[in-house]
């Protein structure tokens, strides 16, 4: 048991960082307590070795008062130390350690840069906006100094856990996590062909489309159009997953105007829900466009979702990515659900809560921990053809890339991969690739 010593004030922020580094990431178990006597957070090992963190942000902020620029961090500092196994970035105070015969001291504030990554309190200082409303990964700091494709809150985590070996903290307290894959498929179109005459819209669709690929004959080759419907590929992405689910989230019961708009009491709708069920996957939650912003709106379409199927919907994503800290998280928690999974950059992959396993979440306005989890999305399918039109091979590099840093932190793998990005022209040779790099 690690007792950590802080300075008074920010108690409900110092003591859900915590938990974040020690206990949801290390596995380690603590006790905080709070003393006017110290400037900086003291954790005390049981051998009364003592490792010392700075408090370079809470210690000069006024108690209650909200989050502004001035409270951005500067430019990152790196630690190029012997503990430190590569640079690691220091956000707030600087990349200094010092040691002593029974204690060291960092001089860099791994709480102030956790909760400022985990908490995304960036994101509600700076107004820039998409035109979906969205905070646009370009205006991030992670983005604006390469920190984007590392998960930098393991990193501070492993730092501080590198330290406390240093001062004989014994090796077994860590608890060890496996690295998993999580599959989420966010279903925007079920079907392509509704009725048989779409078919025959399909294929005259591509005619007129010869470039940049003649699409019309990839819909003649091996009786695709007579064939399965080429949406329905639920059964490719459940075994992708191998043994774990994939995470089916479907939009709810919404006006017909709305985008991707389908009926939840279409009998293929009620087969295919069936069919998923029956096979122990996850049925999860996809608020429209209109819902991220109308909370009446998100319970009507929860509601409708959880008449058309018997399965207990608490977790889901929200459609496009629309994502506001920390408004919608305190409005999934207000809907009773347990998990959201919005938090990634639709523009580009990463790590955007510097976080690659699912955390409990923090509403920095209230200042209350919620009950409601975050597991962020570190890659999506369409960012690769879409925002950043890369090809097949880059796309796999870089999900490869990024799958090789959540390994080293023994983190969830979340991929998003749409059910309707499979069986066409464009994205059949990017789900060729997938399916060679994620082999069971
Ligand atoms: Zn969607």
């Amino acid at each position: 048991m690690i007792q950590i010593i802080a300075p008074p004030g920010f108690l409900p922020e110092k003591a859900y960082t915590f938990r974040i580094l020690l206990e949801e990431i290390l596995g380690l178990h603590f006790t905080i307590t709070y003393s006017d006597t110290t400037t900086s957070y003291q954790l005390v090992l049981p051998n009364a070795h003592v490792l010392i963190l700075a408090d370079c942000f809470f210690g000069q902020k006024k108690e209650g008062e909200g989050y502004t620029f001035n409270d951005l961090p500067a430019e990152p500092g790196y630690f190029q130390h012997r503990i430190a196994h590569r640079s690691v970035p220091v956000l707030y105070g600087k990349p200094e350690l010092h040691h002593y015969e029974y204690s060291t001291t960092c001089e860099a504030d791994l709480v102030a840069a956790t909760f400022f990554m985990t908490t995304r309190w960036e994101e509600a200082v700076k107004p820039e906006r998409d035109q979906h409303g969205r905070f646009p990964a370009h205006a991030a700091y992670a983005a604006q100094y390469n920190l984007l494709d590392t998960p930098v809150v393991h990193e501070w985590a492993e730092f501080i856990w590198q330290c406390l070996l240093d001062l004989g903290y014994p090796e077994s307290a860590r608890t060890q996590r496996a690295y998993t894959v999580q599959l989420s498929c966010d279903v925007d179109h079920p079907f392509l062909w509704w009725q048989p005459w779409e078919r025959l819209r399909t294929l005259a669709g591509a005619v007129q489309r010869p470039y940049p690929i003649r699409e019309w004959s990839y819909w003649l080759q091996r009786n695709r159009l007579g064939g399965k419907d080429p949406f329905d590929t639920f059964d490719e992405l459940i075994r992708l997953a191998c043994t774990s689910t994939v995470q089916f989230n479907f939009l709810g019961q919404r006006p017909p105007h709305f985008d991707c708009w389908y009926d939840l009491s279409h009998p293929r709708m009620g087969q295919l829900l069936r069919y998923l069920e029956e096979r122990g996957q996850t049925i999860g939650f996809h608020p429209s466009r209109e819902a991220a912003l109308d909370r009446a709106q998100f319970d009507r379409e929860l509601e409708g979702l959880r008449r058309a199927t018997t399965a207990t919907v608490t977790t889901g994503r929200h459609h496009y990515l629309c994502f506001s800290a920390p408004d919608t998280w305190q409005m999934w928690e207000d809907a009773g659900m347990t998990m959201d999974s919005t938090a990634g950059y639709p523009e580009l992959p990463g790590f955007r809560t510097g976080m690659c396993i699912e955390y409990p979440v923090f509403n920095f306005r209230t200042r209350r921990p919620l009950q409601l989890r975050e597991q962020p999305l570190i890659a999506m399918d369409v960012t690769f053809l879409e925002y950043l039109k890369k090809d097949v091979a880059g796309t796999m590099n870089k999900l490869q890339y990024l799958r090789h840093q959540t390994q080293l932190h023994q983190g969830q793998f979340t991929l998003l991969w749409h059910n309707s990005s499979i069986h066409t022209p464009i994205w059949q040779p990017y789900w060729d690739a997938l399916t060679k790099i994620m082999v069971c």
